[in-house]
């Protein structure tokens, strides 16, 4: 019998739902509170000892079954040379690929459905307000008013936790260092495969497969963590912050054009190519406020149309989210 028998943990994120499942497995108690109805965020990416730790737990086929895997990550420059190509097939364990890129809210789905199935207590809407360290434990009051007894609590309520807050004051605020992520979620280009990473000026963008026809695409920017952007401004703001990457696949400013074969006959596609324009189409969602596509089509679409649908949320964590209206994108799978 472990020791510690019963924990709470405040907070179903990334930490706070793999901490749970593990405790329960060793034969722990846990409840888990979640202050948010809704999962936020895009993509997040795990390798190496987090794949061995989702291993681990159970979980790390469910992963690769509903996230995109790959193994390598190649660094550019902003023409688009190559700088550094890095080949993490060993870093998980030898049957597994080195990395997994998936969609937040699949994450979230996947860790809290096998909670459930260890009979993990989840309860929405709820928090701490109160926590009293006694010699035996800790004495929590929870938002509805009720009290309970744990022998520890685990705050898992992210970056800007409310639990640290309530046991230490003001005395660990977070600072923001002047970054923020600008995150977008595209139609896949068929030559992202693997993870790439380009580096223009202080701008810092990523683009990672998530699924067979999606991708994510963070980009990284000095910036206010704190500022929130109106709907109007997010999409020139992406557009502006990409002016220094001039690869083409980033290229914001003339949709590349085919080459006019002379020899033939045929029409030609004068217009936007694919790589292009859904590069340039900033078009985020978190998958649950964004219905699947009635059009079904995955055609990418040219930054103009996406900059009119384009609609802003700002998440907990204080970055920016932009969504694409539903049409413009093919369903997350
Ligand atoms: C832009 C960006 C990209 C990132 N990309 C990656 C990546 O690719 N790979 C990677 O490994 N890491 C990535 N990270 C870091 C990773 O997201 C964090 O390390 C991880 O989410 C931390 O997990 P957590 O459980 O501590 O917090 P979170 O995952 O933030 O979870 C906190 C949870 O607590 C809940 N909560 C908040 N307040 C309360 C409250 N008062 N009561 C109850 N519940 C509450 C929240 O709703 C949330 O569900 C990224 C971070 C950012 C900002």
């Amino acid at each position: 019998m472990p020791a510690v028998k019963r924990v709470l943990v405040v907070g179903a994120g990334v930490c706070g739902t793999v901490l749970a499942i593990a405790l329960k497995q060793q034969g722990v108690e846990v409840d888990i509170l979640e202050l948010y109805d809704e999962v936020l965020g895009v993509g997040v990416e795990f390798s190496g000892n987090t794949m061995r730790a989702l291993e681990q737990i159970g979980l790390i086929d469910d992963f690769i079954a509903e996230g995109q895997p790959y193994s390598r990550m190649n660094v550019h420059d902003s023409a688009g040379n190559l700088l550094i190509g890095y080949d993490f097939s060993r870093a998980a364990s030898p049957q597994y690929p080195a990395c997994v890129a998936i969609l937040r809210p699949k994450f979230a789905g996947a860790t809290r459905r096998r909670a459930a199935q260890l009979g993990i207590p989840l309860r929405i809407g709820m928090t701490v307000t109160e926590l009293v360290n006694e010699p035996d434990g800790v004495r929590v009051t929870l938002n509805d008013g009720s009290q309970d007894r744990y022998d520890v609590v685990v705050a898992a309520d992210g970056a800007m936790s409310d639990m640290r807050t309530l046991l230490h004051g003001d005395r660990f605020r977070h600072k923001p260092l002047g970054q923020t992520v600008l995150r977008c979620y595209l139609p896949r280009l068929p030559e992202i495969k693997d993870e790439l990473n380009a580096y223009g000026g202080r701008n810092v963008v990523t683009l990672v497969p998530l699924s067979r026809d999606s991708m994510y695409f963070p980009l990284s920017i000095p910036m206010d963590p704190e500022r929130r952007f109106e709907e109007h401004e997010l999409v020139p703001t992406v557009l502006k912050e990409l002016e220094e990457f001039t690869a083409p696949i980033f290229d914001t400013r003339k949709p590349s054009r085919k080459k006019r074969d002379p020899s033939s006959t045929g029409s030609q596609n004068t217009s936007a190519t694919g790589a292009s324009s859904a590069a340039t189409a900033p078009a985020t969602s978190e998958p649950k406020r964004v219905p699947r596509s009635t059009s079904g089509t995955s055609a990418p679409a040219s930054p103009r149309r996406c900059a009119t649908a384009a609609r802003v949320s700002s998440t907990r964590s204080g970055n920016v989210v932009a969504s694409g209206s539903p049409s413009l994108l093919p369903a997350p799978r």
